[in-house]
């Protein structure tokens, strides 16, 4: 019998695999499995890994050692390994290399497990709502990416609306392990959302590696602009976010949406990688320095509010110090909001490991990392100082183990304030008090119509 049975999921990585986990866990709790939260007491432990970079699938190793030692000390645990490390195309040696797993899941397709409970659970105890499941196991079909004992306590949800990726950057693993693009029907992604809505989710990320090119492959053709506008009509949706774009792909049909405001958060995430040219050509991203800077340019002179989020890699092959300080230059011209940095790391399959020897020494990445952090961080801190003392709009997301409220501006950026009434889930508006680079605090003084 399911009922009491319970499941436990770790997950490293990006926005997808956290939607991936949080999809599997739904579908879980309404085959009537229940958190576990440590992974010892729990009889089904999920593993969703990351492939990305050299450190994640480290980490992802270690995981797996502690799991093996489990499964033998218990060996009725089922063990369950998921996304990049799996990949799209099943690899038959996975079986041999880690004997203890159970069973394997290719990123965003539960089916395999799904499949496995059924055939190695007492089938005749299947609840009702298996035997409705048991007609369908696509992952994305009809479950909600929110488990059913997280609502109530969580107002945000990402929807994927992309998978996979077509594009062939040199540095990158995901086409290889999450297959070509495909968008998810708008109809599907719009009923989603609404039952999200219904269920108390207030705020929406839209997921895509190249979310801008949502619905080019669908037939009728259609884009981002149309869907976020679809989900924009959603009654009690009361904000809508975007991730990630590509510079190729980012249409003034997409700006013009972004700049209509209303749910639609005037914030970017749109990854540059390099500053200079001859390492952008290496990468294979298909824009110059130029084209960045003028799609910033466009996006800034449209948007003025907006909050631009960028991605650089340190240390690509070949990368010379005059290289680098190429970026460093850029992101100081352009000084986005936030810059998440990455050290380059070479991964199997990719086309620049195949052409391009890592030749950048660790120590020398990690110094051009810290140097680009510590730009970010002082031209940030310096911006956020003229915010204290200014009224900000502020979703709110959850209470912090201090008991303070946290929530984001439109922008994103983090705010605490201080509230006793509950106010998750409300649009409010705080006055910055104190400011720093990465986060600002301030005290909730006029409450918007909507709290
Ligand atoms: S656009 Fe490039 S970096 Fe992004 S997922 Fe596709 S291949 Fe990777």
């Amino acid at each position: 019998m399911q009922g009491g049975r319970t499941y436990n999921i770790w997950t490293i990585g990006c926005q997808m695999n956290e939607a991936d986990s949080r999809y599997l866990a739904a579908r879980l709790e309404s085959l009537g499995y229940s958190p576990a939260p440590r992974t010892r007491n729990a009889d089904l432990v999920v593993v969703n890994t990351c492939v990305v970079r050299r450190q994640a699938e480290d980490k992802v190793y270690t995981r797996l050692r502690y799991l093996s030692q489990l499964k033998r000390e218990r060996p009725d645990t089922v063990v369950a390994l998921m996304g990049c490390l799996v990949g799209h195309k099943s690899d038959p040696s996975l079986p041999s290399k880690f004997p203890f797993v159970d069973v394997f899941l290719p990123p965003s397709d539960i089916s395999p497990l799904i499949e496995f409970l059924r055939e190695n659970e007492d089938t005749s105890a299947l609840s009702s709502l298996e035997r409705q499941h048991a007609a369908r196991d696509a992952f994305m079909d009809g479950e909600l990416p929110v488990p059913p004992t997280e609502l109530g306590t969580t107002i945000s949800a990402f929807v994927p609306v992309v998978l996979g990726c077509s594009h062939a950057c040199t540095f990158c693993i995901i086409p290889y392990r999450r297959g070509t693009e495909r968008s998810r029907p708008r109809k599907e992604i719009v009923n989603e959302v609404r039952r999200l809505a219904d269920k108390g989710i207030r705020e929406i990320t839209l997921l895509g590696q190249i979310v801008d090119r949502y619905g080019l492959d669908l037939d009728p053709r259609t884009d981002l602009a149309a869907l976020l506008s679809d989900v924009a009509s959603i009654d009690d949706i009361l904000r809508i976010r975007f991730l990630t774009s590509h510079p190729n792909w980012f249409t003034d049909r997409l700006l013009d949406t972004v700049a209509a405001g209303g749910k639609i958060c005037p914030s970017v995430e749109i990854p540059v990688q390099a500053g200079n040219g001859e390492v952008l050509a290496r990468m294979k991203r298909g824009y110059t320095v130029d084209d960045y800077r003028r799609l910033v340019g466009r996006i800034r002179a449209r948007v003025p509010e907006v909050g631009i989020s960028t991605d650089i890699i340190v240390g690509f092959p070949g990368e010379t110090e005059e290289q680098f300080m190429d970026t460093y230059r850029l992101m100081d011209e352009l000084q986005p909001d936030m810059i998440r940095i990455a050290k380059y790391s070479e991964r199997p399959q990719t086309l620049a490991s195949r052409h391009y020897p890592d030749d950048v020494p660790p120590e020398e990445k990690e110094r051009r990392r810290v140097m680009l952090e510590a730009l970010l961080a002082d031209y940030l801190e310096r911006r956020h100082c003229e915010l204290q003392g200014r009224d900000v709009e502020v979703l709110v997301e959850a209470r912090s183990r201090n008991g303070r409220w946290r929530g984001r501006t439109p922008q994103g950026k983090l705010v605490f304030f201080d509230e006793k009434c509950d106010l998750l889930g409300k649009l409010v508006r705080v006055k910055l008090d104190w400011t720093g680079a990465f986060s600002l605090i301030g005290t909730h003084r006029i409450p918007t119509p909507e709290t």
